[in-house]
């Protein structure tokens, strides 16, 4: 569904097309078996508030993401000017260190992110764009490797799998049903209504609505007064699939920028310390 949906969203926003060129190169290497993180080793004294991956030690062929992540570089540096020759020397270099990079792009760990761009020459933000992408395959095989023991009441904010903050919120199918998507693993949880999913709030009065008349898609901004965060809303028919929640995100920025006109934000801070940690296979 993801890949054929590209094409067409390329050809709509021409701007995004540097991005959607990196999310083809990540879907054609996802379904790679090395990402496979059934082998993974979870703690299990974990709060029923902590995410399922809180201190889990994910196996990954060193291999696999070191190619991963020096394609995305190339692709990168071939349609970035400025970017474009420290990403080609970045690929190449002996100080990639792509399992390390991915263990921080897990965590959103952006200070590691930093340092490894500094030692490597390259952006600090684009290496950051690219690294959480890379990881992108293995937080999915993380999540269908844990679909069955995220807790059925899982009442917090953040993604009950890799504790990211929710990209997007669904209004799905008849019931209408109120549900948080996770843009990185994938995960789907319930939202009650009236709840700020990001400081908790529930009274009525401090959360609202912008529903921005020129536009004709199903798609609204739920806003919270208290902590100034918001989330985009869609209407949908059926779950969208992982692949497909980034690029619903991706598709709709334009509310993005009416959001940040009106002085919303999404959360700058991590919702969790996640400390999960690659152990990267020869
Ligand atoms: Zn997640
Ligand atoms: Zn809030």
């Amino acid at each position: 569904m993801a890949a054929e949906t590209i094409p067409a969203l390329m050809r709509q926003a021409p701007e995004l097309a540097p991005w959607l060129r990196l999310y083809q190169e990540v879907l054609g290497v996802a379904d790679d078996p090395g990402w496979a993180a059934a082998a993974m080793t979870r703690r299990h004294d974990l709060r029923p508030d902590q995410p399922l991956l809180t201190g889990a030690v994910i196996p990954l062929s060193a291999g696999l993401a070191t190619a991963t992540l020096r394609r995305l570089m190339l692709v990168a540096s071939a349609q970035e000017a400025e970017n474009g020759p420290p990403f080609k020397a970045a690929s190449g270099a002996a100080a990639l260190d792509a399992p390390m990079l991915i263990q921080a792009a897990i965590n959103e760990d952006t200070a590691a992110i930093a340092a490894s761009a500094v030692a490597l020459g390259v952006d600090p933000p684009a290496l950051g764009t690219i690294v959480q992408l890379a990881a992108l395959p293995l937080l999915r095989a993380c999540h269908a490797a844990l679909a069955g023991a995220v807790p059925a009441q899982w009442g917090q904010g953040s993604c009950p799998t890799c504790g990211a903050w929710p990209v997007m919120a669904e209004v799905r199918g008849l019931d209408q049903s109120r549900h948080l998507r996770c843009g990185r693993c994938g995960a789907d949880w319930a939202m009650p209504t009236l709840w700020c999913p990001f400081c908790g709030e529930s009274d009525h009065t401090k959360l609202g609505a912008l529903i921005p008349a020129e536009h004709d898609r199903p798609l609204r901004i739920e806003l919270c007064q208290t902590c100034r965060a918001y989330i985009k809303t869609a209407t949908t028919l059926r779950p969208w699939a992982p692949a497909d929640v980034p690029l619903a995100d991706i598709a709709s920025v334009e509310w993005d920028v009416i959001a940040l006109d009106n002085g919303l934000a999404r959360p700058r801070q991590p919702a969790v310390a996640l400390g999960a940690r690659i152990k990267a296979l020869p």
